[in-house]
């Protein structure tokens, strides 16, 4: 089992302190979601998960698999098995799917073993297309460029193809409001349901109640002001679809200074 631990992390920006001592620990098997308003620091939490150096730790720990990865770089996580959803949302010209998938494989493989000798053609084309069919995707897209002239939809479809071929330990889906439609949602849900099992843990966050009508995670976090302020069961999810945030932003509100 591994498991993705944070502790009492608080994060800065530009000098400007975003997270303020969140704690969450994600093992593999369990389905996590996070969700919150806007601007509570839930993107923010996932480029600090990945390593951006934009985000400075000021306090607190990132365990994974039992080492504290704060000094490791966003490539090392991603070997180790930490998977982030955005990691790679540039187009790549001149870089197939397939070749682009097949480095990221062989290096997650040597990090796993160094004796490695990388995926025969053979095994990798078999692998990938059985992946493409499980995730309804059109087995063209493997020879086309990398996120390079593809739609909201598809560009989500390749997220999780990656995810399914990389198979992460622990997967961090961050579903940024921008462009995420019905379609795309049902794409990342439909993934995350096929790819879920005892040897994968998903954090999604988002702040989409309407996710939820398509992910049942098992546990549900709600984030506030830079930490998680409730946690619970599916339930919590049912109460922020019929509730909203409101609730929240009453409830927790900090006192306006005097
Ligand atoms: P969420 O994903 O929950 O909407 P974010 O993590 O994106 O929230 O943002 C949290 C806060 O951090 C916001 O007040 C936002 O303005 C600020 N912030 C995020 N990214 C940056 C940045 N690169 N530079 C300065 N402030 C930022
Ligand atoms: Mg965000």
């Amino acid at each position: 089992m591994s498991e993705l631990i944070i502790k009492d992390l608080h994060v800065s920006i530009e000098g400007k302190e975003i997270l303020k001592g969140l704690n969450l620990a994600v093992k593999t098997g369990e389905v996590h979601a996070i969700m919150g308003p806007n601007g509570t620091g839930k993107s923010t939490l996932a480029y600090t998960l990945m390593g951006h150096p934009s985000y400075e730790v000021t306090q607190g720990e990132i365990w994974f698999k039992g080492e504290n990865i704060l000094t490791k770089s966003p490539d090392e996580r991603s070997r180790q098995g930490l998977f982030l959803a955005f990691q790679y949302p540039v187009s790549i010209p001149g870089v197939t799917v397939a070749n682009f998938l097949r480095t990221a494989l062989n290096s997650r493989r040597r990090a796993l073993n160094p004796a490695d000798k990388g995926i025969s053609i053979p095994e990798f084309r078999k692998m990938l297309l059985e992946k493409m069919d499980l995730l309804k995707m059109d087995s063209k897209v493997a020879g086309r460029y990398l996120n390079d002239g593809f739609s909201g939809g598809e560009k989500k479809r390749a997220e999780i193809l990656q995810m399914a071929m990389l198979k992460p330990e622990i997967a961090v889906l961050d579903e940024t409001d921008s462009g995420l439609d019905i379609d795309a949602l049902r794409i990342v849900s439909e993934g995350v349901t096929a790819l879920t099992g005892p040897d994968m843990g998903v954090l999604v966050i988002t702040h989409y109640q309407r996710l939820l009508n398509y992910i049942k995670p098992q546990y549900v976090h709600i984030m506030y002001n830079g930490i998680i302020v409730e946690s619970g069961g599916p339930t919590l999810a049912v109460k922020l679809e019929e509730q909203g945030y409101d609730w929240v932003r009453e409830k927790y509100q900090e006192p306006i200074p005097a």
